[in-house]
């Protein structure tokens, strides 16, 4: 008998691509465990109470082809127009040499973020190449990793204002010639923390109630390049903080916000070769005098050395991270833009100061012929000044938007104008076209001599900038191309190993996920383009968020947030907007575990939450006890209480759904954050057991690759009784609670990932990797456990999807840290799992659905190899100081010359024979970090001159 002909058609499935190990491999997994079937073990890790009923409904699993068949059906139902519609996004050109080896290779997509630094030195350095871009354009000394995006950036700008300032006044001023997206998340951001914004022209600023801050833009909204040195001046006279928002590519001819005066500036880097992709993803930025680096909200990558006295490049001033800082930290963003950051770096590497120039003169002078040719034909240009952006005022905007688009472009519509912005994309003839379309009359480029250009010589940058070598090294593609390959070669990503990093699910990020985000299709619109020309995108968001929906049970679903500390600030807004429409205005308090993720301490206080802390048993669970007089004493000022579920230690809480109940009892509203959905999809739902709003990571349980610390979605998830509350969009609604992205949609441009895995999954597919996750953590946590103890479990010794070893005992007896263990795992070619999260001591491993026995069996032999080293310690066989554990990692410099351990090289470098075919050296040892803080440097310089003298070895 032949095969059935179905059969045949059922090997290429995607399922079983995605889920590594083989049925074979599940049932070796269950028997190491002693149990019978996956039910069995099913039944002993998740609370009956919780369990699903229902199969997921979700439809069959489609194979990988027939999937991007059907989006590209999506795809074709968007409309690509060429936006001139500006508002902080632009068309620009990827260069093809970074589109290819940067956004879609996964040697760089698929890292983490750098806080293993030794074995992250290439994505650290291209992103010290962004900061030193940011820091040369805007004219001040120190910038960050980045940040979401020019609205939450300006947010951002605000709170640092308030943290630095003396002034005694809740008042910040914004310029009201601000993009009003913008406008909008400042609004949204001011209002539960007490701020209150005063939005008007610069006499403002003589009102005597004064600022605390003050943000301003150049180009401004409608166009204008202004010089704010005497309204900065006057912001500081108050006491205030001066803030600009700014475009990086307008500095390149513009005077930057620092020569102004500011103290901070940011914007948006996405001109900077990152494509609109309907409003995201892309790199924002912020930069700040030196003073203010320690208050500088999220990551900054910064220059140490090694143990060899190499310089080496690390993230500075880690403990301020809200991971430590919790309700105290300076913002609640974990997982920034770190892909997109690094392409616009790479991008300005690519064309150097020089060539920034050409692109920015071109953009320039295309305005100022526009402009020509527009008051040539009578029109009403407002700007007296202008880098790539007009102001037309207009007696019919109907109109005006229509012709714009029968000669094929978006415009700007506002009430009595319109706008027109140019970019590295335009030419002439865009210009001619745009011009004719309008009403006015072409002229060309010797038409120019006696109209005014737009950029006075008082407002130009004079001085050089981006002079540091990198930016003059990498103009040829064979240059760029091998600079791109040795930097991503200096890295551990999951294109080389597993990622086993408790709670950040590091799964496959498969290629027919990624394949589509590059389509001009998506990646080419404009977030403000008109409905008509993004059917196909909405149709992909709303069919998104109806299957989030069902798999959470919740009733709405937002994609707005672009990152999940931005999930949960829209949760708790919707709350504290739920209590308020209630006439509960006192219910302010948000009760949160000792044990919980530091960003949720921090988007509470951000969501004018007073935060108490409840804590945890023995066990890790929820301390009910504790629970239950926390609540009594709150009483009726209950507003939420947010939770983790599985709990951050890695196990189903039995106790989950009474204490939901007793929230509810008590008037509070649960919140149940949802970054441990992969421990939950098919099997659970928070919606109905008992949460009334959570958020998502789709960067973790749905596939968006971490790119490096970034990029990430943050969807927000309903009951009910809080859709009123989701996220709102000036140019969409006026919803009850504000804009928590500047975008509609927030990162929308890669929203196809997390479609194509639903799509390629199923019901069936989801429910099935849920549980192989389960096991592989559970099979872990048992090959471990007598080497390393598993610190938490539930009730009948079973994990959920992630577990953690302590070994707090072993650096009591044997002085061997976590940190030994984890960088130690760099020789034999692993990245650490989450070290000191959230117990402090302790690894937290997870391996996730993707990866196979095989590869989990190679880290939990390392582990155990390490355990075997680890004796030799205890014993005294090796001094602790002078152990390939302390020695860990190990260079291959390291290993010529001399060689005075007690142990030998091939022990350092090859612990295991497996290495010596594929050997993986990081290129600096271990990285001193205390003396990176106390030497802060965040840009590039030459190397070399910041190398301290070598410290003797061994
Ligand atoms: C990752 C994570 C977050 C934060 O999500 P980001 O996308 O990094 O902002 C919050 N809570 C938990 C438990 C997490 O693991």
């Amino acid at each position: 008998m032949p095969t059935p002909i179905s059969e045949l058609f059922e090997t290429d499935e995607f399922v079983r691509r995605h889920i590594g190990p083989a049925p074979a491999d599940v049932e070796h997994m269950l028997s190491t465990l002693g149990v019978g079937s996956t039910e069995e073990l099913l039944d002993q890790t998740l609370p009956p109470s919780i369990r699903s009923t229902e199969p997921l409904a979700l439809g069959e699993a489609v194979p990988e082809v027939e999937a991007l068949r059907r989006l590209r059906v999506l795809a074709d139902k968007n409309e690509q127009v060429t936006s001139l519609i500006g508002m902080g996004y632009t068309g620009t050109i990827t260069p093809p040499v970074i589109a290819r080896n940067v956004l879609e290779n996964p040697a760089w997509y698929t890292a983490y973020t750098p806080y293993q630094p030794e074995i992250s030195q290439g994505r650290l350095e291209a992103i010290l190449n962004f900061q030193t871009v940011v820091t040369e354009l805007t004219g001040l000394d120190v910038a960050n990793a980045s940040l979401l995006d020019e609205g939450t950036a300006a947010a951002e700008a605000m709170t640092m204002a308030r943290r630095q300032s003396k002034a005694k006044t809740q008042r910040f001023f914004v310029h009201h010639d601000t993009h009003p997206q913008t406008l909008a998340v400042l609004h949204t951001r001011a209002e539960p923390v007490g701020v209150e914004l005063v939005v008007g022209d610069v006499d403002l600023l003589d009102d005597e109630a004064g600022v605390f801050g003050a943000l301003f833009s150049t180009p401004t909204s409608s166009g204008a390049v202004v010089d704010w040195t005497a309204a900065i001046e006057r912001v500081h006279e108050l006491g205030g903080v001066a803030a600009v928002v700014t475009d990086p590519l307008a500095c390149v001819l513009a005077t930057p916000p620092g020569r102004m005066g500011a103290d901070i500036a940011v914007g948006s880097a996405q001109r900077f070769g990152v494509p609109m992709g309907f409003g995201g993803p892309h790199a924002a930025f912020v930069a700040a005098r030196e003073k203010a680096a320690r208050s500088m909200p999220g990551r900054i990558v910064g220059v140490s050395t090694d143990t060899a006295g190499r310089p080496a490049l690390r993230l500075a001033l880690q403990t301020r991270e809200q991971h430590i800082r919790r309700e105290k930290a300076t913002s609640n963003i974990c997982t920034a833009q770190v892909l997109l950051a690094n392409i616009a770096g790479l991008y300005a590497a690519w064309h150097g100061p020089e060539g920034l120039r050409r692109i920015a003169e071109r953009v320039q002078r295309l305005t100022s012929i526009a402009a020509a040719g527009l008051r040539a034909g009578g029109l009403d240009v407002v700007n007296d000044s202008w880098f790539d952006t007009l102001t037309v005022r207009v007696d019919d905007v109907d109109e005006a938007v229509a012709s714009a688009l029968d000669a094929g472009f978006n415009i700007r519509r506002s009430a009595d104008s319109v706008g027109i912005t140019f970019d590295e994309t335009s030419t002439l003839d865009t210009v001619a076209a745009i011009v004719t379309a309008l009403g006015g009359t072409p002229v060309d480029d010797g038409g120019l001599d006696e109209a005014p250009d737009g950029l006075t010589s008082s407002l130009r940058r004079s001085d050089d900038f981006m002079t540091q070598s990198v930016f003059a090294r990498y103009h040829s593609e064979h240059e760029m191309l091998r600079y791109l390959r040795r930097l991503s070669d200096k890295d551990l990503a999951l294109d080389r190993t597993m990622i086993p990093l408790g709670s950040c699910t590091m799964k496959l990020n498969a290629t027919s996920e990624m394949v589509p985000i590059t389509w001009p299709e998506f990646a080419d619109i404009h977030p403000f383009a008109p409905d008509d020309q993004t059917v196909g995108y909405r149709e992909m968001i709303a069919d998104l968020e109806q299957r989030l929906a069902t798999i959470t049970g919740y009733d709405a679903v937002s994609v707005q947030p672009n990152a999940g500390s931005q999930g949960e600030f829209a949760g708790l807004l919707a709350i504290r907007a739920f209590h308020r429409s209630q006439g509960d205005d006192q219910r302010t308090v948000c009760l949160i575990p000792e044990s919980a993720h530091g960003t949720n301490a921090a988007s509470a206080v951000m969501a004018g939450f007073d935060v108490v802390v409840v804590a945890c048993d023995d066990a890790g669970n929820v301390d009910v006890d504790d629970l239950e007089s926390k609540i009594d004493g709150v009483a009726d000022q209950l507003g939420a209480l947010m939770i983790t579920y599985p709990s951050t230690h890695g196990v189903f809480e039995t106790a989950v759904g009474d204490i939901c109940a007793r929230v509810h009892d008590a008037g509070g509203q649960v919140y149940v954050d949802g970054a441990n959905l992969n421990a939950l999809v098919g099997l659970a739902q928070p919606g109905k057991f008992g949460a009334d709003v959570s958020h998502l990571n789709l960067h973790k349980t749905f596939c968006i690759p971490h790119g490096g610390g970034g990029p990430g979605v943050g969807p927000v998830g309903v009951r009910e009784h809080l859709r009123p509350f989701l996220p709102g969009h000036p140019l969409r609604s006026d919803a009850a609670v504000g804009a928590v992205s500047a975008a509609p949609h927030g990162s929308a441009g890669i929203l196809p990932i997390p479609w194509m895995y639903l799509e390629m999954m199923g019901g069936a597919g989801l429910t099935q990797a849920t549980e192989v996750a389960i096991i592989a953590a559970n099979y872990i946590a048992a090959r471990l456990d007598e080497h390393y103890p598993v610190l938490y479990r539930g009730e009948h010794g079973r994990v959920a999807h992630e577990c953690i070893v302590d070994l707090r005992t072993i650096t009591k007896d044997t002085g061997v840290s976590v940190d030994d263990v984890a960088k130690r795992l760099m020789d034999y070619g692993f990245h650490a799992p989450t070290m000191s999260f959230p117990v402090a001591g302790t690894l937290m491993i997870e391996p996730t659905e993707s990866e196979t026995v095989r590869e989990i069996d190679r880290f939990c032999d390392a582990m155990i190899a390490i355990r075997t080293e680890i004796e030799r310690v205890a014993s005294g066989e090796w001094a602790i100081d002078d152990s390939p554990l302390r020695h860990a990692p190990h260079t291959s410099e390291e290993l010529l010359g001399d060689w005075e351990r007690p142990y030998s090289r091939e022990l350092g470098a090859f612990p295991v024979d497996g290495l010596r075919q594929a050997k993986y050296f990081p290129p600096v040892s271990r990285i001193d970090g205390a003396y990176g803080d106390r030497n802060l440097v965040c840009s590039c310089e030459p190397l070399e001159a910041l190398a301290r003298p070598a410290a003797p070895v061994g």
